[in-house]
């Protein structure tokens, strides 16, 4: 969905709808999405800034990277971002802190899709965990622990022992 910058009313734009991206536009590689990711945004024009704020609700699913389990993702986001026209950014060659942080439409023309992308892409956590309790797999059986799969005695519970322990496991 590309907004015309030139076209925009002064008033401003309410804008809605939905999104279909892949899996390989994410970040997190393993995110499935359930639901199509939904958007409703205001757009508004401000001298050559676009401001641009909105909503993004859509459904997931990410594999747990301690269990391997899938599980829901649910991503309701506000965000509030100004746009500048790229013209102003070839002006100036070295980037201040204050700067770094800020975007920029091309032709006069605000793609909506990439926006939601990159806010959608932000939320999503680093390492996703099932639960923040989630005990992952056992390294002795390899079952998950959580789902009582696993009946080791395990005291030990850094994992850079359980590789070391692995390693011994292979020699012998
Ligand atoms: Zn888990
Ligand atoms: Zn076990």
């Amino acid at each position: 969905m590309l907004i015309d910058i030139d076209r925009l009313p002064k008033e401003g734009l309410r804008l809605s709808g939905d999104f279909d991206f892949l899996s390989l536009d994410l970040v997190e590689e393993n995110a499935v999405f359930l639901e199509p990711a939904h958007a409703e945004v205001f757009v508004r024009l401000l001298g050559d800034e676009v401001f641009i704020q909105g909503e993004i609700t859509a459904k997931l699913s990410f594999v747990c990277s301690r269990c391997l389990t899938p599980f829901e993702f649910p991503v309701r986001s506000k965000f509030d971002l100004v746009y500048l026209p790229e013209e102003l950014d070839a002006l100036t060659d070295e980037l201040s802190d204050e700067e770094i942080d800020k975007m920029y439409y091309r032709d006069r023309h605000l793609d909506l899709r990439g926006v939601v992308l990159e806010q959608l892409n932000l939320t999503f956590p680093g390492k996703p965990l099932c639960s923040t309790e989630c005990e992952g797999i056992c390294a002795v059986c390899g079952e998950i622990v959580r789902d009582g799969g696993c009946s080791c005695v395990v005291s030990e519970s850094d994992s850079r022992w359980d590789k070391l322990k692995l390693l011994v496991k292979d020699k012998s």
